[in-house]
């Protein structure tokens, strides 16, 4: 009998057993999926759990009946990966041999990484992240408090996941402190490292004018070097005053990756993009957030990634040539308050581009529009992600991206 391991039970790992579990004979393949949590989360939730659209309970599910009968779920934590016993040891002493593993391990915010900002006393008292359970129901808690000032919105270094989250967070702030009657009271900033609002031109420059039209203060090219008192300095000295920091610490993947010789400096695994094989490897894969692949960090290429991973996965154990090809498909919702919505839908060699998704010219879906229909849209995806992704079942959407309904801008417009 052969083995399959995988480590994760996020939202690759729970995809990819899922599914695979359906296309491995059973006498044949033994699979077995490595999580230490009880709980799943829905992260894409955390952005509306601050501003109380969401409640806690509408982003977590128990783990165990989202894994498909006939997988085997190890409650552990991985602590390595000894290639060349082909076994992973866990942080209990247990030893689970593979002939075949997947890393879907993802990765986690970091604050730990940025001098000052938890060990500077004023962790979740005036600065916050919301890509944690925890840290979005602290923020929710914080911005009921807060009565006015400057509220600084930050990103500290790339790749994060989903890179358009704290753009959201900025919308959607504009719009609570509107509501709440206190935009005239707060100082919306919005410190990056990239030069504008986004990665891609076209997408940047949209973006960015949303961010005027709301009077949100870009900070652009601003690396944070460390946090004095309620500063953010930068390794150029500049200076960010706040009296509530919303920041996205550094994103890392598991210490065990690096630990077990896997990892780049961010312990992220190097792979073919196209494949997701980890390099220098023949039986290890890397899936998700956890690999170095340059798309978006995203539930969305996750999904797509998987399929064609599927598809290969079973040439590749069979000895026969992986001919799927990875495109490094992403598509995001980009929520900008008031019950809108813009969609961005892009891969490796494609910026987002404007037009329809995803039938040609009748959507519903709008690119890169704000438009009510993409709002609807986004909180569809939580039902899709737990009733239709998780599951493995099939949808009707192709993994890579088409150029039908998409195109090039005039400058003009
Ligand atoms: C605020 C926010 C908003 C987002 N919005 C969107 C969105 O709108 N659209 C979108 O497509 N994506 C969005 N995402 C991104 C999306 O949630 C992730 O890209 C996706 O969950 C990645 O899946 P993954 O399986 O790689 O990692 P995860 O889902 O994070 O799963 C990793 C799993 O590995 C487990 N693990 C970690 N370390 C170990 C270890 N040592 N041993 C064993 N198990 C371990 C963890 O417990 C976890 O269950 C958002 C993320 C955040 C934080």
């Amino acid at each position: 009998m052969r083995r399959l391991l995988v480590l994760g039970a996020g939202t690759a790992g729970t995809m990819v057993v899922n599914k695979l579990r359906r296309r491995l004979d059973r006498p044949d393949w033994r699979i077995t999926v490595v999580e230490p949590s009880d709980t799943h989360y829905y992260q894409p939730g955390y952005l509306f759990l601050p501003f109380g659209a969401y409640g806690p309970r509408q982003v977590v599910k128990p783990t165990a009946p989202l894994i498909a009968d006939g997988v085997e779920l190890v409650r552990g934590e991985v602590d390595r990966v000894a290639t060349a016993e082909n076994r992973v040891l866990l942080s209990d002493g247990r030893s689970l041999p593979y002939d075949y593993l997947v890393i879907a391990t993802g990765v986690t915010p970091r604050p730990d990484q940025t001098p000052g900002m938890l060990d500077g006393g004023r962790w979740r008292r005036s600065i916050f992240d919301f890509y944690t359970y925890d840290g979005a129901l602290a923020l929710r808690d914080a911005l009921d408090r807060f009565d006015g000032g400057r509220l600084v919105v930050h990103i500290t270094d790339l790749p994060i996941k989903c890179p358009v989250a704290p753009l959201e967070f900025a919308f959607l702030a504009d719009a609570y402190f509107r509501r709440r009657g206190m935009r005239d009271r707060v100082e919306l900033v919005y410190a990056t490292p990239l030069p504008g609002a986004f990665t891609k031109p076209i997408a940047s420059a949209r973006l960015g004018s949303m961010l005027d039209d709301r009077k949100i203060t870009v900070e652009p090219d601003f690396l944070v070097e460390r946090i004095d008192g309620t500063t953010l300095v930068s390794y150029d000295e500049r200076e960010i005053p706040f009296d509530l920091l919303v920041t996205v610490p550094l994103n890392m993947g598991a210490d065990y990756v690096a630990r077990s010789g896997l990892g780049n400096e961010l312990n992220l695994v190097p792979v073919d993009r196209h494949t997701l094989l980890a390099k220098g490897h023949d039986t290890i894969f890397a899936l998700g957030d956890a690999n170095d692949i340059p798309t978006s960090k995203a539930g969305s290429v996750a999904h797509f990634s998987v399929e064609v991973f599927t598809g290969n996965f079973l040439a590749h154990v069979a000895g026969r040539p992986m001919t799927g090809s990875f495109d490094g498909h992403a598509n995001c919702f980009v929520e900008s308050g008031d019950g809108r919505a813009l969609l961005v839908d892009f891969n490796y060699d494609t910026e987002p581009l404007p037009g329809s998704y995803p039938v040609p010219a009748l959507g519903p879906f709008r690119l890169l529009e704000d438009a009510a229909v993409n709002h609807w849209g986004k909180l569809a995806f939580r039902w899709m992600y737990w009733n239709v992704l998780l599951p493995g079942r099939p949808i009707p959407l192709p993994a890579h991206m088409s150029m039908a309904g998409k195109h090039i801008p005039k400058p003009e417009e």
